[in-house]
């Protein structure tokens, strides 16, 4: 493909997977990340398999900072051809403790138990910014680059609970919503100019983020593990190698009239009714 393509929070799990996928199709590859040792870790692996990386320290929150970093693109490796916007998450401050309401919640006063109304609008506020912000302001910082190119797109990471919200989580399911919401918003904004903006909704994968709400420690599932596994019709959680196919899809020539869609890739999670 021989492209310039920045990825943002690419020291994760899913983008790190990403990054390295696309590397060996020939890209060279711009790793930002909050945690430069994880950007670096990152596109040191990708350099010593043969790949052409670097890492560099972004905050998707501070368009300062990404500006920065695309000076520092522009210069090592070229203007950016592809953004990838993976940066993002859920805080527990946005998630309540249980998914139903009980009256007796009410009269719940153990230490950290949260139902809807004690749901903390700071926490609500992190998470819309760092996945509806995240994803806007670095598309405005690089999407720049590719005014007037051809082959250029973005790429957003909504997820499938944009589609049907997950109990416990509004902020993480509303901030995605908005994101699947912007994917086709931006789509149409720059259609005339030639970029494409597609979005990946991945199901469950399980990461270091959601580890201890679906596993015990001993491995086994948790209540909401096994409950997730029994609504996923292909009868296991995602691995970040399958997302890679559909990025490379996205990101290539082969899908050059495609652009808005919203590509759930969970098993058919988001088509099953559980009947
Ligand atoms: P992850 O936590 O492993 O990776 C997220 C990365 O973003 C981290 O490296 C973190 O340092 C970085 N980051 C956090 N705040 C940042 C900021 N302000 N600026 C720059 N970087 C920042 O998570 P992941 O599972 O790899 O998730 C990647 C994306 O996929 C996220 O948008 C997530 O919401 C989405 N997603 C994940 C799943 C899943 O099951 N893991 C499912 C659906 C969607």
């Amino acid at each position: 493909m021989n492209k310039v393509i920045v990825l943002t929070g690419a020291g994760g799990v899913l983008c790190s997977t990403l990054a390295k996928a696309l590397a060996k199709q020939g890209n060279k590859i711009a790793v930002l990340d909050l945690r430069i040792d994880a950007a670096n870790k990152v596109a040191n692996e990708i350099n010593a398999d043969g790949g052409i990386a670097i890492g560099i320290a972004a905050n998707v929150l501070e368009k300062e900072s990404l500006e920065a970093a695309r000076k520092v693109v522009n210069e090592k490796l070229g203007t950016c051809d592809i953004l990838i916007n993976g940066a993002g998450g859920n805080h527990p401050l946005g998630t309540t403790s249980n998914p139903f309401l009980q009256e007796e919640d009410l009269l719940n006063k153990t230490e950290g138990f949260k139902t809807f109304f004690e749901l903390d609008p700071e926490g609500i506020k992190f998470v819309f910014d760092l996945n509806f912000i995240g994803t806007l302001l670095p598309t405005q910082v690089f999407a720049k680059d590719m005014v007037g190119k051809t082959g250029c797109s973005v790429l957003n990471i909504s997820s499938m609970n944009a589609f049907t919200p997950l109990t416990k989580i509004p902020a993480y399911s509303g901030a995605k919503a908005a994101v699947s919401n912007f994917t086709q918003w931006l789509a149409v904004h720059f259609s005339k100019v030639g970029i494409r903006v597609n979005a990946l909704a991945p199901g469950f994968f399980l990461t270091d983020q959601n580890r201890t709400l679906l596993t015990e420690t001993d491995g086994s599932l948790t209540q909401r593990g096994q409950q997730i596994i029994d609504q996923t019709p292909m009868g296991r959680y995602g691995e970040p190698e399958d997302l890679v196919g559909t990025t490379l899809w996205l990101c290539g020539e082969g899908s050059k009239f495609v652009t808005g869609v919203v590509v759930p890739i969970d098993g058919g999670f988001a088509a099953y009714s559980g009947v």
